[in-house]
């Protein structure tokens, strides 16, 4: 495509995801005040609260993730797409947790089993929320270059995991990667946080490093940012649908 079109075609991306998101952001808020009023018509009931959202940067502190031909690290790009969607779900008014906002690794320093401690505390602090859902934030890597594209992971053990995989696979195929035809799949045991997952949860492997395109775009901040409008607008959708069909 020439340049023109290029620039073309990425405005007009980026016009359809900001009014995604700010549709999603009134979604939230009308879900909200609809209960309010369900809630405030039977008398003494308190305000059913919106899920709190747990965005997971994988990986972090000595476990880099998978590493890029140029250096770059997984566990970089997953905490810069994961604080921009910290973002998106704190100002639509969503309770929001980072299981880490620094380039640490979780679990015990000392312990034998570092990798899988470091997974287990990221599902034991989602097991501090009560009504919560669990979005998980990879990179993918493949020996062949060529592939690339965002793929959703979901829970096959908690109810509603699969809804909001479509709806983010659903909202990336119809704004970001029109020609992106991966189906969300169900994780088993090698995703350790969704077979655990107490709650609704997702993996979102958000692009290929080892495909030389997609890893320029996954190093920029505006490319980070519409994937982070793709996933919130996805889960925001999903949300307002569950609290109307809860109050329904
Ligand atoms: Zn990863």
């Amino acid at each position: 495509m020439n340049k023109h079109g290029f620039g073309r075609a990425t405005f007009f991306v980026s016009c359809f995801l900001l009014v995604s998101v700010i549709l999603a952001a009134i979604a939230t808020v009308s879900a909200r005040i609809f209960i309010s009023e369900a809630e405030s018509a039977s008398a003494g009931e308190g305000q059913k609260p919106l899920p709190t959202v747990i965005i997971d940067a994988g990986h972090g502190g000595r476990d880099g993730g998978a590493s890029a031909d140029d250096g770059t690290l997984e566990k970089t790009l997953n905490l810069a797409v994961a604080k921009k969607l910290e973002r998106l779900f704190s100002d639509a008014g969503y309770k929001t947790v980072m299981t880490r906002t620094e380039d640490v690794a979780l679990g015990d320093e000392n312990s034998s089993h570092k990798k899988l401690d470091d997974l287990r505390a990221r599902v034991e602090l989602a097991k501090e929320y009560e009504n919560a859902i669990f979005i998980s934030v990879h990179m993918n890597k493949f020996p062949v270059p060529k592939y690339s594209g965002l793929c959703v992971y979901f829970s096959k053990k908690t109810a509603g995991s699969p809804a909001l995989a479509e709806e983010v696979r659903m909202t990336v195929a119809a704004s970001l990667q029109k020609e992106n035809g991966r189906q969300i799949k169900g994780a088993g045991s090698e995703i350790y946080v969704l077979d655990n997952a107490p709650c609704t949860a997702i993996l979102v492997e958000c692009g290929f490093l080892s495909n030389p395109s997609e890893l320029a775009m996954l190093k920029t901040e505006e490319y980070q940012s519409k994937i982070a409008a793709c996933i919130f607008t996805g889960a925001a959708n999903y949300m307002s649908k569950t609290i109307t069909e809860e109050v329904n």
